[in-house]
């Protein structure tokens, strides 16, 4: 067999075609998944292969803060932060590509401590630009040697696709976010609505099952809100549910939740909570309400005295209950407290 050795440019063009497919391959496979975390694994296993990066660090905005990815050892690590890292903020608000020596390292600000504490030789600065608009940031060192023109144009291919894949997969996360959130909510009083807060009922009652714990629920009535629309107009009655909302809601226990359950009524689920605690915390919600009026924003500001009334009722968890019979014994204990003069508590 002929074992005559390979020539440096035989060795060079397969060195090369080895980067080209690792490239290729890493393109296709983030192009596969929309998993952020596999992408940045994916990428973090095989950049080195097709570039001479040690390590890196790419930087998206996300609307309230900004997901930060680093990648070195092989491993990614994901953050999402509200405040960047002074490299960062300086190298995103300068929006210019550049290119950064060993002995010049110390004239940017601070480094990554992941991207410092590597031996590297040049480190890369990437802002990625649409319509005027930076969408991601990215930073690259090189390990040993600095990078070469082959490494530097690998890394601007490959960094502007994966810059490109990451921001329509946040894209895309935060349309269905929002489509989540218009389907959920109350469009007045930014509640769940009557839906969601069924159904999460519905969940909280097979958690009950489950985990043999009491849950309760408490529905609250605005007495006499017509009256309310008809004496100040329907903007002011508006104006008194959204004020109502926002009480009953900061007044929320993390864990329990708040829904829009009809025109002037609200429907709290309870969990875990008993028949004696669902009573104290109806009691306060109508105390919270009852006891400062509501000032409705005109000229001059007019306050208003407003009043609920309140049906709860409840589970043990150990026994068998539909969802429907809870919500009827709540409506019929309101009824109840309407039926006694109002601005009250009825258990149920
Ligand atoms: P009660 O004390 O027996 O509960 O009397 P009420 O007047 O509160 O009850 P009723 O069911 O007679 O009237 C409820 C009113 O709530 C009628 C409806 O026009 C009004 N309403 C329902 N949804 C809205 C809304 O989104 N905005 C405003 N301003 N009014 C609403
Ligand atoms: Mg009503
Ligand atoms: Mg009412």
């Amino acid at each position: 067999m002929d074992t005559e050795p390979k020539s440096d440019w035989q060795e060079r063009t397969t060195q090369q075609l080895v980067r080209y497919e690792a490239l290729f391959k890493l393109l296709d496979d983030i192009q596969q998944t929309e998993d952020i975390q596999q992408i940045a694994r994916l990428v973090a296993t095989h950049w080195k292969y097709f570039a001479n990066v040690a390590c890196w660090r790419m930087v998206i905005p996300n609307g309230k803060g900004f997901r930060v990815i680093d990648g070195f050892r092989g491993e990614a690590y994901l953050a999402e932060v509200d405040n960047l890292h002074p490299w960062d903020a300086y190298h995103l608000a300068a929006q210019m590509p550049i290119q950064v020596k060993r002995s010049e390292i110390l004239d940017n600000p601070r480094l990554p401590d992941h991207l410092e504490g590597n031996v590297i030789s040049e480190i890369l600065v990437l802002p990625f630009i649409r319509l005027g608009h930076c969408t991601s940031l990215l930073t690259v060192a090189a390990r040993r040697d600095p990078f070469n023109d082959l490494d530097t144009r690998f890394i601007r291919i490959f960094g502007s696709h994966f810059s490109e894949r990451l921001s329509t997969i946040q894209l895309r996360q935060q349309a269905m976010e929002a489509l989540l959130h218009k389907a959920t909510r109350d469009a007045l009083t930014g509640l769940l609505n009557r839906g969601a807060i069924i159904e999460h009922l519905g969940m909280q009652l097979a958690r009950a099952r489950a985990e043999e714990r009491p849950l309760s629920v408490v529905l609250a009535d605005i007495d006499f809100f017509k009256v309310i629309n008809d004496s100040n107009g329907h903007l002011a009655g508006d104006q008194v549910l959204c004020e109502v909302a926002r009480r009953l809601r900061a007044h929320t226990l993390a864990g329990d939740s708040l829904g829009r359950y009809g025109g002037e009524e609200f429907l709290f689920v309870l969990y875990p909570c008993t028949e004696d605690a669902a009573a104290n915390a109806a009691e306060q919600f109508r105390r919270l309400i009852a006891e400062t009026p509501i000032t409705l924003r005109r000229t001059p500001p007019q306050n208003i005295i407003v009043t609920l009334s309140l049906g709860t009722s409840n589970t043990d968890g150990r026994s068998d209950v539909r969802l429907e019979e809870l919500l009827e014994r709540a409506d019929n204990a309101l009824y109840r407290s309407k039926a006694s003069g109002r601005n009250r508590v009825a258990t149920g």
